[in-house]
């Protein structure tokens, strides 16, 4: 396929420039200034075209998708650790593997429609562990998105579930080793839900497999109070001591690292995730993103995965934090989601050169004021849009087409998904 005539733009190194690419199979094979058509190929005319990578999310919960509407607890939860046992594990207590399916399908449309192309889910469902990794594989399959998936290992549950989503990330690990559209890390929910045998199952299983944790780190001062109370030590001690701390590791949150633990994580290369919506709606604090450095992404943390609406979270945030002079770039963190996803995968997803990833959407932006790679971030935050998308391609394919996925019927899957939700919705109750 050959797209001609678009406008490239890519936010590391800023750039934007005017050129052809063409796509074969999953991968870009040529970039020009003026490609010839081959014959019997496709051809999309992109002129007036904006084309960005495809955009990546690093943190989210796919299976929050059925929790829009729910109704609040009878007693409202107060902290923060009260909101994980009053909503969030009631609700993946409530789920079964439909359930499971169908809100990985909600959220996977909701990724293409606002042109995310791949997604980092961190996934629990205690009463439906095995082969639920599967499971959200064959949903974001089905839509098109790429996954790198875990199952959230913790103690919560007792041993016999711990052991299953050990199990569960082991199985998935060495099923994907050499997925082009899927790959595993090694999930646990957070030091303060982890004994200490349990980060060292963990340690085994990331050496094993060669694979990254995908923790929660300081979400809440919770986590980081409760593990100095159990361990004598802090979270970043505990996950190093583990042998989980390297450039493998994705911590989603760091809300609560002080200065030194953020210094570590840097220093090892470990990945910060910032999920600005979710740390305001938990009322959670202000994660000190200027610090982060440049290994920081962007995630959703089970809002749906609308990167350039996190975008806008991350950016307003930081400027009633931080004041004008101080304010850190977030759309960097776009770009950071894209070199974290080229390392997890083994193929340069973002660049929109020769031998990357074909992941890309096209907009038709229609800039009213001067567009340059200069200020492309100012034109992310306050003019580019989901409803101007025209095309979403992740893995070579097209998977959305003017607000419409193309692999389903939206229709019938939301249709379910809503039965589905009361389902679950009364379960919690129950
Ligand atoms: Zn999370």
């Amino acid at each position: 396929m050959l797209l001609k005539g678009g406008s490239l733009a890519s936010l590391h190194p800023p750039a934007l420039a005017r050129a052809d690419i063409r796509v074969e199979g999953d991968t870009i094979v040529a970039r020009g200034s003026s490609l010839r058509p081959k014959a019997g190929e496709e051809v999309e005319d992109c002129r007036g075209r904006l084309i960005l990578p495809g955009f990546v999310c690093a943190h989210t919960h796919m299976y929050s998708a059925l929790s829009r509407g729910m109704p609040a607890p009878a007693a409202p939860p107060t902290s923060f650790p009260e909101m994980l046992r009053r909503v969030w594990w009631r609700l993946d207590e409530a789920l079964d593997e439909e359930a499971v399916y169908y809100s990985a399908m909600v959220g996977a449309v909701e990724a293409v429609r606002t042109g995310t192309t791949t997604i980092f889910d961190h996934h629990a469902s205690p009463n439906a562990i095995p082969g639920s990794l599967d499971i959200i594989r064959e949903a974001f399959g089905v839509v098109g998105v790429r996954g790198v998936l875990c199952y959230e290992v913790t103690d919560r549950g007792g041993l016999r579930r711990r052991d299953a989503g050990l199990a569960e990330n082991d199985r998935f690990l060495a099923a994907t080793r050499a997925d082009p559209q899927f790959r595993g890390l090694v999930g646990a929910h957070a030091s303060f839900t982890l004994r200490d045998s349990s980060l060292a199952a963990l340690g085994d299983l990331a050496r094993y497999h060669r694979a990254g944790v995908h923790i929660h780190a300081a979400e809440a001062q919770d986590d980081e109070r409760r593990t100095r109370r159990a361990h004598g030590c802090g979270i970043v001690d505990r996950i190093e001591r583990h042998g989980l701390l390297d450039e493998r590791a994705v911590l989603a949150h760091g809300v609560h690292l002080s200065k030194r633990d953020i210094a570590r994580v840097t220093e090892a290369r470990a990945w910060l995730v910032h999920n600005p919506r979710s740390n305001m709606n938990n009322a959670v604090g202000h994660a000190p993103i200027e610090r982060f450095g440049d290994r920081a992404a962007l995630g959703t943390d089970g809002w749906p995965a609308d990167m350039l609406a996190e975008l806008r979270f991350a950016h307003f945030r930081e400027r009633e934090q931080l004041g004008l002079r101080r304010a850190h770039p977030a759309a960097s963190l776009l770009q950071g989601g894209q070199s974290l996803a080229s390392e997890v995968f083994g193929v340069p997803i973002g660049p929109l050169s020769p031998g990357s990833a074909a992941d890309l959407v096209v907009y038709n932006y229609v800039a009213p004021t001067p567009l340059t790679a200069a200020n492309l971030p100012a034109h992310l935050v306050a003019g580019v849009q989901p409803s101007m998308l025209t095309g979403v391609m992740a893995a070579g394919r097209w998977v959305c087409r003017n607000g419409v996925p193309v692999n389903i019927d939206v229709e019938a899957v939301y249709g379910r998904a809503r039965q589905l939700a009361a389902k679950v919705w009364r379960r919690m109750r129950g």
